[in-house]
């Protein structure tokens, strides 16, 4: 294990890194429109001379190749993944590193994942593993969990065959540089739904002249907020959350009785059979009450993540690797109750997610107050490379 080398790394380039990070969190785009990112991260990708750079992954996504060193053998091919968007969230302009476009930022710490990725791409440029092959992903539009579908759809993964697709999440609310895994179940299965409502309007006057949505849409919404966890024993962590919805058009009207609505939510919970039949569940409270009420009705999946599962030996893995770096370990009891689209990759390789603590007290992910605290590079690239470590040795 070359560790001093490692430390000498970081001293050398975490200057740079965090210069690279505060780039990144200015330029702060959109799910599915990461063109700029997508471009800053290639330039500093070809500077590191990778084997093989993919672009346009899925869309904006990269991939670059650092091939083992030992050709004769048989690598390990270890793929990490970072994601390139933003959220659609304002931040104060007081921050020195600001983001440029307005409603788009950095607040779920991809800059810093990114960088993290650059930073083991730095280190590959001067050291290549003897036994192990690395990949990077830089995967487009996580947030709305259509970026691992898509670089799926590419077929590139199964080309590239990695034995191993890892990635892990700053979290706020554990001690800083903290490790949180989990084996099994990390994080959860999460689904959008959108249900739309149609009647039929009628002078304000005389409701009984039309069907309006109204009833209907309160009994949904009280059903759907009643959909407790007791209803799916199986898993404690059932969840649905309104997300937003209206009655009638967007012009303010008094004359007129409304003849549509619609309602958004979001359902998860940590298995993903339980989240087909809360879904299931969901459409039949629908279809009852627009029965009742003699309306039409269109419901709508989107933004659907799969639960991540953990590989076990890959969560040992880690654990190996966190010990030897002195970082303390938490087993998460429970798997939480966000949703992260690397659970897709399960399709084809496995897969390990786990946290990084961000402080006790820093602002949580998606809140506008939220930075990636610059000190998490130092110990997420130390991680990293000490996990690939482990796979070099594993093989040599
Ligand atoms: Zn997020
Ligand atoms: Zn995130």
């Amino acid at each position: 294990m070359s560790f001093e080398n490692i430390e000498k790394f970081i001293d050398e380039h975490i200057a740079e890194l965090i210069e690279i990070r505060r780039g990144l969190h200015k330029l702060a785009e959109a799910s599915g429109e990461e063109l700029k990112t997508a471009a800053r991260v290639e330039e500093w990708l070809k500077e590191t001379e990778p084997d093989e750079l993919y672009t346009q992954v899925g869309g904006t996504g990269l991939i670059a190749v650092y091939k083992a060193a030992n050709t004769d053998g048989n690598p390990q091919k270890i793929l990490l993944r970072a994601e390139l968007d933003a959220l659609p969230v304002d931040e104060p302009e007081t921050m020195s590193h600001a983001s440029v476009n307005p409603e788009t930022a950095h607040k779920c710490g991809h800059d810093g994942h990114m960088t993290l990725l650059l930073g083991v791409a730095r280190y590959l440029r001067d050291f290549r593993f003897e036994n192990c092959t690395v990949m990077l992903l830089f995967q487009p539009a996580e947030e709305t969990g259509a970026g691992a579908i898509a670089t799926l759809e590419t077929g590139i993964m199964k080309k590239l065959a990695p034995d191993a697709a890892i990635a892990l999440h700053n979290l706020p609310g554990y001690p800083k540089h903290q490790v949180i895994a989990r084996k099994d179940i990390f994080a959860s299965a999460s689904a959008g739904l959108r249900i739309r409502l149609k009647g039929a309007a009628s002078h304000a006057a005389h409701p009984e002249n039309g069907q309006s949505p109204v009833p209907a849409f309160t009994a949904i919404l009280q059903a759907l907020q009643s959909q407790a966890s007791d209803r799916y024993p199986e898993h404690t962590h059932a969840l649905i959350t309104i997300t937003g919805g209206n009655i009638g058009g967007k012009q303010p009207v008094f004359g007129i009785t409304p003849s549509i609505a619609e309602i958004r939510a979001t359902l998860r919970t940590a298995g993903n059979e339980t989240l087909r039949q809360m879904i299931y569940d969901a459409r039949k409270v629908v279809e009852s009450c627009c029965e009742a009420w003699n309306l039409e009705h269109e419901i709508t999946i989107h933004e659907e993540f799969d639960a991540v599962t953990n590989d076990a030996e890959l969560v040992d893995l880690l654990k190996d690797a966190a010990t030897k770096l002195q970082l303390a370990v938490y087993d998460a009891p429970h798997p939480f109750s966000w949703s992260e689209d690397i659970g897709r990759f399960s399709e084809v390789v496995p897969v390990l997610l786990f946290g990084l603590g961000s402080g006790k007290s820093h602002p949580q992910l998606h809140h506008k107050r939220y930075d990636f605290p610059d000190e998490l590079l130092v110990s997420g690239i130390r991680l990293f490379l000490s996990l690939l470590y482990r796979f070099e040795e594993k093989e040599g």
